[in-house]
């Protein structure tokens, strides 16, 4: 086949220099357009968040299965094409990265995972239509809580939009739930939220559970208590607040220190 040429239309900068330090989350970056193409900036504050396809210079390209250690060195080998993994014969890099200001040829993000240095090939905007709330994916379970937590800060976040206490409240409550019954986004677990709407929201964009079709997810107002009850084939699992910690208090805490988890 033809080969193609793709010349560059800005390069990243950012403080994360290596593949390896890249967060799993992505991290704060500037986009440099370069001169010729900032006309093709007009517009593009209207949006929230971009894609952004970037070319990962640093990647093997000679590697089509991996595991994907970074997240959890345990797990199988997937073909790349299965995967995120940055190794792919065109390593192109597809990344979903919140957009903050726009100055002159500067794009500000949240989120990219691209590291400085990286050539930036294309800029598009993230779209409604570009929303699949619960999609089936593999389990890539996080080897250990710090990774399986800073993945499910990022779901709430994403979907929830604020970086509220109850958020934290949420991603320990749903840590615990994960040890217990299993992967979250799966059609055999239901969970029932009775607390405020920040939580009951958090937990959705944690868990992707859906209201109907199936029947995945209830919620219940209650601005005076925190409780989840989560079920899988036959278990069951109430996790509940004990009183209205502090964020820190939330986020150091042991688990039985800060809930009172019953199992059935
Ligand atoms: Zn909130």
């Amino acid at each position: 086949m033809e080969q193609i040429v793709l010349n560059p239309v800005g390069m990243v900068t950012s403080e994360c220099g290596e593949p390896d330090a890249m967060p799993l989350g992505g991290t704060t970056a500037v986009i440099q357009i370069l001169p010729e193409y900032v006309d093709a900036l007009k517009g593009i504050e209207e949006n929230s968040h971009i894609w952004v396809l970037s070319w990962f210079h640093k990647a093997p390209r000679d590697i089509l299965r991996i595991v994907p250690a970074k997240v959890n060195p345990d797990l199988p080998e997937y073909g790349v094409f299965g995967l995120r993994a940055f190794a792919r014969p065109n390593p192109i890099g597809l990344s979903l990265a919140e957009l903050e200001r726009v100055e002159g040829n500067l794009i500000y993000v949240r989120g990219l995972d691209a590291i400085g240095g990286t050539p930036v090939l294309d800029i598009k905007p993230y779209y409604e239509n570009d929303i699949v709330f619960s999609p089936d994916t593999p389990y890539i379970k996080g080897k250990n809580r710090e990774i399986r937590q800073g993945i499910m800060r990022k779901q709430a976040f994403t979907h929830h939009r604020e970086d509220c206490p109850e958020l934290y409240i949420a991603v320990r409550m749903a840590i615990i739930a994960e040890e217990e019954l299993g992967k979250l986004n799966s059609v055999e677990l239901k969970v029932a939220v009775s607390g405020p709407s920040c939580l009951g929201d958090c937990i959705q964009g944690i868990t992707r559970s859906r209201l109907a079709h199936p029947v995945r997810f209830a919620f219940e107002h209650d601005d005076n208590q925190c409780r989840t009850v989560w079920s899988r084939a036959g278990q069951s699992l109430s996790i509940t607040l004990k009183n209205h910690p502090e964020l820190e208090h939330i986020k150091n805490c042991l688990d039985e220190q800060l809930f009172e988890i019953k199992k059935n």
